[in-house]
């Protein structure tokens, strides 16, 4: 058992055995108001709702609210969680791109491997995620392991938060938080957050149509049946906000595009590869890298990063590369001398407008109304809604709450 997972279930061990006494509330206390629980499916979806394995998910749609959503660009990990709590699209927020360097924090390449950069406020402190406002206004909030709630931002973490881990099974979270959710009024959290990954591993490592897919999606949705239960046995009321950072399309091995077939290796070096790419030119290479890359190709276009188009919102930030470039949806650019170690059928960062990239959104609640189904709004608008559900003053942000109003109860 690692460090890690000793201190998991250690934790989890105090909090069961403590449960019986913090479990009674009083009789003469006026029921507290609502929690409000965010949980990501990453790489879900919408159409896995199809597949006849979430009667939970379904169950919870019918008797709130259901929508596709579409994506910040690029449609990764870490940018897309990172909007959803901030209201920043990517570029704005900071976090533009699950790998990327920052000449203000030299040396350092941050990756979502590199802990002690995922650790590093410097990396986060562009924007304030709802966690922090949340504590500033002192509602105490927890996380279990939302992109961020690692690293002091802003001076804050969480109250209670946890170190992801990927081993941590879908019902070991859920267990996680339902342990602090056993705590006493006065340091159980008021806001929450669940990360589930395995339906986004599963997707990239057999593909979004495979049988792997749909047999994650089915232990999603049986933790997600874990985590009601668990909350209607402590009479805890709550808001559920379930979404996806993005969707997933389908790769074969005859969509790559080989740049080291157009450009030679001294000329430049590749930060990231794939739906996306992130350039940066050798010294001196720079006119005849944009030039080569920049010209019109098949299944990829590149742009220098002042000429990204407006619709992606993309561009202005010092963290995105220099030479920056997008494939067609279904097609990776790579290198002739990259093997990855497991073949991947299947992927996402590509144009936020692709209908493969686009994610889920299912709300439950008192705050919600019954058996909605809403036109597809953009991510950013979840944190508006957060925001007022968790009932603090949003910070600036590119959401709006008017995609959503007809869905909320008042
Ligand atoms: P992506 O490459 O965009 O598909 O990223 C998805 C992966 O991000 C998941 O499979 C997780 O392993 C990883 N991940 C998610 N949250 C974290 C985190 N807080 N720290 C490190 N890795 C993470
Ligand atoms: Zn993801
Ligand atoms: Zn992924």
């Amino acid at each position: 058992m690692t460090l890690r997972k000793l201190a998991a279930a250690i934790a989890l061990l105090f909090a069961l055995v403590a449960e019986p006494a913090f479990a009674q509330p009083s009789p003469a206390a006026a029921p507290p108001p609502p929690v409000t629980i965010l949980v990501s499916i990453d790489g879900f979806r919408p159409d896995y709702l199809d597949r006849g394995v979430t009667p939970n998910l379904l169950a919870l749609a019918r008797s709130g609210v259901r929508a596709a959503m579409r994506p910040s660009f690029p449609s990764k990990t870490f940018p897309n969680h990172y909007a959803m709590v901030t209201g920043l699209r990517p570029d704005k927020n900071g976090i533009v791109a699950n790998n990327m360097t920052d000449d203000a924090i030299p040396g350092v390449k941050f990756a979502m491997s590199n802990t002690l950069a995922v650790l590093d406020r410097r990396w986060w402190d562009e924007a304030e995620p709802i966690w922090v406002t949340a504590e500033k206004a002192k509602i105490l909030t927890g996380t279990v392991s939302w992109p961020g709630s690692e690293a002091p931002i802003h001076g804050l973490w969480p109250k209670h938060w946890a170190h992801f881990d990927q081993s941590f099974s879908s019902d070991l979270r859920v267990d996680m938080l339902m342990a602090w959710m056993a705590l006493p009024a006065e340091t159980r959290p008021q806001f929450a957050t669940l990360y589930f990954d395995i339906v986004d591993y599963a997707g990239h490592h057999f593909g979004p149509d495979s049988p792997q897919v749909t047999a994650a999606a089915a232990k999603v949705d049986a933790a997600i049946g874990r985590l009601q239960a668990g909350l209607a046995a402590r009479g805890i009321v709550a808001n559920l906000v379930i979404v996806s950072d993005h969707g997933m399309a389908a790769l074969s091995d005859d969509r790559r595009i080989f740049i080291d077939d157009l450009l030679d290796k001294d000329a430049y070096s590749a930060l990231e590869l794939g739906p996306i790419g992130s350039i940066y030119p050798n010294p001196g290479h720079e006119a005849e890298v944009a030039r080569v890359l920049t010209a019109p190709h098949p299944h990829f276009q590149c742009w220098r990063k002042a000429d990204i188009p407006e619709r992606l919102h993309y561009g202005h930030n010092p963290r995105v590369a220099p030479v920056f470039c997008l494939s067609e949806v279904g097609w990776s650019l790579t290198t002739h001398d990259y093997h990855p170690r497991e073949p991947s059928l299947g992927d996402h960062g590509y144009d936020n407008a692709a209908p493969e990239m686009r994610a889920t959104f299912i709300a439950a609640g008192p705050a919600f109304r019954h058996g909605v189904s809403l036109p597809t709004f953009d991510n950013v608008d979840v944190y508006p809604l957060l925001a007022k559900l968790i009932g603090v003053t949003p910070q600036p942000n590119d959401g709006t709450l008017t995609d959503l109003a007809p869905a909320l109860t008042n």
